[in-house]
């Protein structure tokens, strides 16, 4: 028998309306109601906040094909080193995961070298081209916890509208990327006064809008759910708060980066401000702010997406877009909306743990006994400032260097195993 007792913790498990002082017992890689025997390994809390795991429903770990940018080991890594103990893969690798035998070796790899659980997702198209639809069937038999062709918006209305059908079926999620191509057509940063000061080609918000529009529309047709991601303009939060509220199956994603920094960064033509969906103004911000702080964006993601240095080490025009947000997300997410906004932190609580795994069937999500024991141990008053040396990720590509956050994961456990630990709380074995 294996036993680990979380002592002198604030248990926080908004699923189950928890949120108190006391003691969590792990006994063999679950979380137990029992007295802990003599044997006991006790890890002191001191207060701590103890969490279900954190689990991000939008990474890219890519691997398959582009192990030098991350691998699943060293991605999962940084998931456990910034408190998620779950991730949702995106699809966009290489091969392009758009068959079962891509997602069986995923999920292979991530039994093998993965810290946290890995759930992937499926493309929608075959080689996300936005042509033909993957086997959707097929992908959901293969463990596929949604599908999508994140990076490349399926630009047919006509594909789409059958990938919700199919998707319908199978009660699967779909998570989409909203760009008009023939709007953000060579787009590099958010257009308005600062690309026009810059002389850079703009991505108009318009283009995330257009998407949002049919998607709001096409869920409504099919009854399929539909989740917006990384949601990066006022008129996109429009769009959605009209459509939940007609009842639409239609859902939306934030991302740090989206919810606190602005179009203007990009003036030192930085590449670590440039990302897709990008920067916008001071307005989209408070829209993409209020709309998460009212229920209207539910989710909140990473957009983890790493790149090699000698990628990003270029003009603006040419580098990649993306920026990596596994170490750094929950204490943006603290420091903005639960320091800077009075949103509470049992409610981000809850936008990160059980609304994701509910929403997903993960089968995660609580502290509940018996409930596999992932969790995650938080200080949310610790002042910590961001140094990209540190990360586990292979990716350096941060827009917070430098930047002081409050709030951090400390410890991360996954199925019972200590999968970071900042503090060195655990006795050494
Ligand atoms: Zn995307």
């Amino acid at each position: 028998m294996n036993e680990i007792l979380l002592q002198g913790g604030r248990i926080l498990d908004p699923g189950a309306r928890r949120d108190a002082p006391g003691d969590l017992l792990i006994r063999d890689g679950r979380i137990s109601g029992g007295k802990p025997s003599t044997g006991a390994v006790v890890v002191k809390l001191d207060g701590l906040v103890v969490t279900p795991g954190l689990i991000d429903p939008h990474v890219h770990l890519r691997e398959p094909g582009q192990s030098a940018k991350e691998t699943i080991g060293t991605g999962t890594a940084a998931a456990a080193a910034g408190g998620f103990t779950s991730v949702i893969a995106m699809p966009n690798t290489a091969p392009v995961a758009d068959g079962p035998n891509t997602i069986a070796w995923m999920r292979q790899r991530a039994r093998e070298t993965g810290l946290v659980n890995v759930f992937p997702t499926g493309a929608i198209s075959l080689g996300q081209k936005g042509e033909a639809l993957a086997p959707i069937g097929a992908l959901r038999q293969a463990g596929v916890v949604a599908i999508t062709d994140d990076g490349h918006c399926i630009q047919s209305a006509e594909l789409m509208r059958r990938a919700l059908e199919y998707a319908r079926m199978f009660d699967l999620p779909v998570l989409d990327h909203c760009e008009d191509r023939s709007l953000s057509a060579g787009g590099v940063m958010n257009e308005g006064r600062w690309s026009r000061i810059l002389g850079l080609p703009g991505w108009p918000g318009i283009a995330e809008e257009v998407m949002v529009a049919r998607n709001a529309l096409l869920a409504e047709l099919t009854g399929a759910r539909v989740v917006c991601q990384h949601l990066s303009s006022a008129g996109s939060v429009r769009i959605l708060r009209e459509a939940r509220a007609r009842g639409v199956r239609l859902d939306g994603e934030a991302s740090p980066h989206h919810l606190c920094l602005t179009e203007e960064l990009v003036e030192g033509y930085d590449t670590n401000f440039k990302m897709n969906p990008p920067l916008r103004t001071a307005e989209d911000v408070k829209a993409v702010r209020e709309a998460v702080a009212d229920g209207t964006i539910r989710f909140l993601a990473t957009d983890h997406a790493p790149h090699c240095s000698y990628e990003k080490e270029v003009e603006f025009d040419e580098a990649p877009f993306g920026v990596v947000g596994l170490e750094t997300a929950l204490g943006v997410y603290l420091t903005e909306l639960v320091h800077g906004q009075g949103m509470s932190l049992g409610e981000v609580v809850a936008r990160m743990t059980h609304l994701p795994s509910d929403y997903f069937g993960l089968g995660r999500g609580t502290l509940g006994e018996g409930a596999v024991a992932d969790l995650t141990v938080m200080d949310p008053g610790r002042k910590w400032t961001v140094k990209k040396e540190d990360f586990r990720s292979k990716g350096r590509n941060t827009p917070f260097e430098g930047r002081e956050l409050k709030g951090r994961a400390v410890f991360t456990m996954v199925g019972g195993e200590i999968r970071h630990d900042l503090d060195g709380r655990a006795p050494k074995k």
